[in-house]
């Protein structure tokens, strides 16, 4: 099964997806940090750096071909937790089309609910040791707002295809991941 946890940035997708991805033997595909990991890329590092530092979004030239590579080399294992990926509707669309080419499908979207206030009060707090130079307030603010504008409609398309499910994100960890086990068991049973 291929999985998209869904949520602003500091609602834990990270956090749940590195658990859910051990526990069932799925990928994890963190795209936020995929393009870390290209910040010394020579041809590609400074300008993806650019737009990390504002908050903005990597251009999807850049980063649908980090995911699609990512997804090739990992292409034998049995399912994917897309964490960070997809930003954009156009990037959701993107990311179905090459499920359906792989002859698979995202069987479930989850969506980890955080209020903005509380999302900006995690991650300052974990900007004292995450030390990710976009962990500060001006692109922070910049990451909620594009998150609102461009991320969070996805989730009406995912509605439509009823495979999204809310999770609150205010609950622990560990409630949290219980919360998503029994999801993935209903969700299992029906197929
Ligand atoms: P957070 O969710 O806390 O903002 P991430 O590590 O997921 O942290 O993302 C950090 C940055 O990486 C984003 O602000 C953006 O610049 C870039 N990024 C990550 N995923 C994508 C994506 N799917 N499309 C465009 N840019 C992305």
């Amino acid at each position: 099964m291929n999985i998209v946890i869904f949520g602003s940035p500091g609602a834990g997708k990270g956090t749940q997806a590195e658990i859910i991805a051990n526990d069932y033997g799925l990928k994890h595909l963190s795209s936020g940090q995929l393009s870390r990991q290209m910040l010394n890329n020579r041809l590609l590092g400074k300008k993806i750096k650019s737009y990390m530092d504002k908050g903005e979004l990597i251009p999807n030239a850049i980063i649908i071909k980090i995911v699609k590579d990512y997804i090739e080399k990992n292409k034998r294992e049995k399912g994917f937790i897309f964490d960070g990926y997809p930003r954009t509707l156009g990037q959701a669309k993107e990311l179905d089309r090459l499920a359906k080419q792989s002859k698979t499908r995202i069987g479930l979207v989850i969506n980890l609910k955080l209020d903005q206030q509380e999302a900006l009060k995690r991650i300052l707090k974990r900007s004292k040791s995450s030390g990710r130079s976009d962990d500060n307030l001006k692109t922070i603010e910049t990451r909620l707002k594009v998150y609102k504008k461009l991320t969070e409609p996805i989730l009406g398309y995912y509605k439509a295809n009823g495979i999204l499910k809310e999770v609150d994100g205010r609950q622990s960890i560990t409630k949290i991941t219980k919360e998503i086990k029994k999801i993935i068991k209903e969700v299992e049973k029906k197929k």
